[in-house]
């Protein structure tokens, strides 16, 4: 784990680049939200960078949602971003722990996540699998229109957006035309929010239209395996 003097370097860095990278694309810094991945690093470093000012955080697997939650529910103002698919069973821990789900691609998940979620509406956004990669989760853009109307008809989630994890290319160039698509599918469908954009490839997500960006290696290090 890294220390906390090389998590607020880390930080500073960072935020230099979307700096940069918003003045390019003529956006306000203020339209881009920064997602901290904090997957597989221990509580302590989230804490470390909530010490530091920061507020949003990004984790895939549903248990190690739950068990952080509980683990930092001291820590005010915090809020958890859950980025990864989830089976229906546990789509309780995403209901109970999240602000806002990136990831949601199955009806069965959202039916439960909707009867599960008590209180404020979970802000969702649909991942759509703009690469057509087998591999990765995601819908098929031609299935987006028909499962948006079906999610706004759940009472107790928010429709707010989408989300794209392209396929990972040595120049982030060639990403571009993933998120140009997940941007012109959001505007079709009225949706607002845009979550694309990674530790590899956050700059040109932005001058596509990303309102959010999901970093974690540029912050916290590599993952431990
Ligand atoms: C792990 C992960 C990220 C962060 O990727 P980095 O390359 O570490 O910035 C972003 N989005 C999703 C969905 C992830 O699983």
């Amino acid at each position: 784990m890294i220390d906390k003097p090389t998590l607020q370097a880390n930080f500073a860095a960072l935020e230099a680049r979307l700096v940069a990278a918003c003045a390019k694309a003529n956006r306000p810094r203020a339209a881009v939200s920064l997602i901290a991945v904090s997957k597989l690093h221990p509580p302590e470093l989230i804490r470390f960078a909530w010490e530091l000012g920061h507020r949003d955080f990004g984790e895939n697997y549903a248990q190690e949602l739950r068990d952080k939650h509980a683990g930092l529910a001291d820590c005010a103002g915090l809020r958890w971003h859950a980025i990864g698919p989830v089976q229906p069973k546990n789509a309780k821990y995403v209901a109970k722990a999240a602000t806002v789900f990136h990831a949601l691609e199955r009806l069965d998940v959202a039916q439960e996540l909707s009867k599960r979620r008590v209180g404020t509406p979970l802000q969702c956004l649909i991942e759509v699998n703009v690469g057509a990669e087998e591999s990765k989760a995601g819908l098929p853009p031609s299935d987006v229109a028909s499962f948006v109307t079906a999610v706004r008809a759940l009472p107790q989630l928010e429709l707010v957006g989408l989300t794209a994890m392209p396929p990972q290319y040595e120049d982030p160039e060639l990403a571009r035309p993933h998120f140009k698509l997940l941007r012109e599918l959001a505007a079709e469908h009225g949706l607002a929010q845009l979550s694309m954009g990674t530790t590899s490839d956050f700059a040109v997500a932005i001058e596509e239209g990303a309102t959010m960006v999901r970093v974690g290696t540029a912050l916290f290090g590599h993952r431990p395996p």
